[in-house]
Order: C-alpha cells, then structure tokens, then sequence
C-alpha cells in the first residue's frame, strides 16, 4: 500500500497504514540498535541503548497486540523516514574518529529516531482514540511513554556529560 495510491480511503485504512509505517520502524531500529551500543563508548550511553533494546522488543510486541485487537495483519509497509534517520545515523558515526565525540554524535541520533517515534505513537494514540479505539490507544500510549522517556535520558546525559567530555 504505497501512501500515494488510493488504498488508503478512510480513517481507519490510515491508521492501519501507520501501525504499519511504525511496525517497520520499530523492526529497522531493533536491527540497527546492536550497533549503536557496540559503537558507544560511555557507560551509561551503552547501557541506556541496551536498556531501549529491550524496550523496543516490547514496542514491537504491543504494536501486534494492537494489530490482533483491531483485527488486522501485521505487517510492515516501507518507512523511508526511519531509513534516512538510520542511514544518516550510520553515515556521521562513519566520519567521527573521537570517541567521546562519536558519543555525542550516536545521542543526537538516538534523539532523531526517538523523535520520530513520538510523533508516530502521539499520532496513533489520538486516531486511535478518535476510531472509539481507547483500548488500542491505551497500548500505543504504553510505547509513546517508553519513547519519551528515552529521549530525556538521551537528552540529560549530552548535557551532563558528553557533551562536556567532547569539548575538552
Ligand atoms: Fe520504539
Ligand atoms: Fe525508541
């Protein structure tokens, strides 16, 4: 179902086609998250990535939850946002030789695909909502959360520590 076709006609058919585009994302992350730990270097920022792997084996397992309560496959459709977001991702981390600045260059990434996340699920909670799907919105609500919460890590730690370490 490409989004320029007409499969898509109504609302539902659209987030359908969402659950799809996010299902995939999810699966490219898990695929590309082994390395970004393998490349950190800083503790925490290696546990942190380790930490949301586990999460997004979880994310992936409610999105087909929320596939079989609505009563639909589940399955993948093409998402070449989060295939730029992790191309681009792999690319910087190919051209930074500093450690400590690879750090700071794998955190801003994190935060692009984490950010791309959110935008996905808060759209997905509220279409879900609006479908009279609160019980589909409550699970999506369950990995919006999960995302936000790893991009303030994220976040927190550029600011108290690699950030600072890279500028010595
Ligand atoms: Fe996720
Ligand atoms: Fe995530």
């Amino acid at each position: 179902m490409g989004f320029f076709s007409k499969d898509i006609k109504t609302m539902d058919d659209l987030f359908v086609h969402t659950l799809r585009d996010i299902y995939y994302a999810e699966k490219q992350i898990l695929k590309n998250l082994p390395k970004m730990i393998d490349k950190a270097t800083n503790r925490e920022l290696k546990q942190g990535f380790e930490k949301h792997l586990t999460e997004t084996e979880g994310h992936v397992t409610r999105l087909e939850q929320v596939f079989e309560m609505h009563g639909v496959e589940a399955k993948g459709v093409n998402c070449p946002a989060i295939d730029g977001i992790l191309k681009e991702a792999d690319e910087i981390a190919g051209e930074v030789d500093d450690e400590r600045v690879l750090d700071a260059a794998l955190i801003a990434a994190g935060q692009a695909v984490e950010h791309y996340e959110i935008t996905r699920y808060g759209t997905l909670v509220a279409w879900a909502k609006e479908l009279g799907r609160s019980d589909c919105a409550a699970v999506l609500q369950k990995n919006l959360d999960e995302e936000k919460a790893t991009d303030k890590k994220l976040t927190d730690l550029a600011a108290s520590r690699v950030n600072l370490q890279a500028a010595e």
